[in-house]
């Protein structure tokens, strides 16, 4: 198959191959789609052993970002971009800023922001040769930690799903099973244990266990008890493909809602499978959407945290969405949710075709 070939099969408007002499920089943006506004998605740094692995990424991932920003209900597109290295001894002030000439150079087609592999500081060292880069430290004029927006939104998100599922408006008693006491796992507890719901926790890390067990009088489970434990919703914040074909038998839960990314292993088979079962499922990057919504408002709007908030509250209404649309189309909630993004689009397609001077 030829190259442009590939790339219009999945949708994708322009890939851009980077590579600078002196640094070594070798880079992959690619942008899905600008008709809701420009490409947004963070950049990746991983020691992809095939350049055609790091195009693939690069191309996956920015479809994804389409989806995830469109049924957020922001005004931008996806994209996504990928260093090839190692992001343990090839970082470098220099090859953060050749990637930042390249950014700069797309003219706010891509804005950028930090992903597995990068951090804050490589993004102020991009922000030296471009303004399209987001995800920036409060002390640099951003707005910091995204994760307690993130932790707000899936929130949220198990409001709608208990209310849909139970047909219950509070959390009193409800047993939530979360996975991984990170950041984004450490505000939801908080929201959660104030809500009234009981918490059964794990993590690899005993410290990270004992902070939220102290903090919010949850339970403690090994890592691979999680899946087991009887409670009614099944909170994922840790690692991607946890729902697969050996923990789902171990599933009793009645929801699955939590904001790790890439939660199904197989996102058409085991999404069906949990239909089967009679749970709930919460797509992953709807749920999640609140710390893209902050970094949006860092990039796009003059940041008002009160803003912020109400748009990610806007999550209850899109998880609603989802359930009711996967209810009355008899699709999965996942099929659901890709349907809202780009019906979204595509209404948006439609009024962009006048030119207005
Ligand atoms: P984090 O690294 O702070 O937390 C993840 C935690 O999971 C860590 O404490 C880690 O020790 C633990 N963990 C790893 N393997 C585990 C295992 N096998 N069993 C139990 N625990 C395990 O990350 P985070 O920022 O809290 O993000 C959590 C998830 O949410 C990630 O999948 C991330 O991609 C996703 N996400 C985060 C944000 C955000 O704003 N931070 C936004 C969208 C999606």
């Amino acid at each position: 198959m030829g190259y442009f070939e590939h790339i219009a099969g999945k949708g994708h408007e322009q890939v851009v191959l980077c590579h600078d002499k002196t640094t070594g920089l070798r880079a992959v943006i690619a942008i899905h789609s600008t008709v809701l506004g420009p490409a947004l998605g963070g950049c990746r740094m991983w020691p992809f052993e095939t350049e055609e692995e790091a195009v693939e990424d690069a191309l996956r991932l920015s479809r994804g970002m389409t989806y995830k920003n469109a049924a957020a209900g922001l005004n931008i597109g996806g994209g996504k971009a990928v260093i090839i290295g190692d992001s343990r001894k090839d970082k470098s002030e220099a090859l953060f800023r050749a990637f930042g000439q390249y950014v700069e150079s797309l003219g706010g087609r891509y804005i950028t922001a930090e992903d597995v592999g990068t951090c804050v500081e490589d993004m102020e060292a991009i922000k030296m040769e471009t303004s399209y880069v987001t995800g920036l430290s409060k002390e640099e004029g951003g707005a910091g930690d995204p994760s307690p927006y993130t932790a707000l939104g899936v929130f949220e998100g198990i409001k709608a799903s208990i209310r849909h599922k139970l047909q219950k408006d509070d959390l009193k008693g409800i047993k939530i099973a979360v996975q991984g006491c990170g950041h984004v796992a450490y505000y939801l507890c908080e929201y959660l244990h104030e809500a009234g719901a009981e918490l059964i926790v794990t993590d690899i890390y005993q410290d990270k266990v004992d902070k939220i067990v102290n903090a919010f009088n949850a339970t403690a489970v090994k890592p691979e008890d999680i899946y087991k434990v009887e409670a009614d919703i099944f909170s994922p914040c840790a690692l991607g493909s946890i729902i697969n074909d050996e923990t789902i038998p171990q599933m009793q839960f009645k929801i699955i809602a939590g904001a790790a990314n890439n939660q199904l292993r197989d996102e058409e088979k085991h999404s069906s499978i949990l239909v089967e079962k009679g749970i709930l499922y919460a797509p992953d990057y709807i749920i999640n959407a609140g710390g893209v919504v902050d970094v949006y408002f860092e990039a796009i709007h003059e940041y008002m945290e009160s803003k912020v908030i109400k748009k990610v509250k806007e999550i209850y209404d899109t998880i609603a969405e989802v359930y009711t649309i996967a209810e009355k189309e008899n699709i999965t909630t996942s099929k659901a949710a890709e349907r809202l993004a780009e019906r979204r689009i595509e209404k948006i397609a439609g009024i962009h075709r006048r030119y207005i001077p």
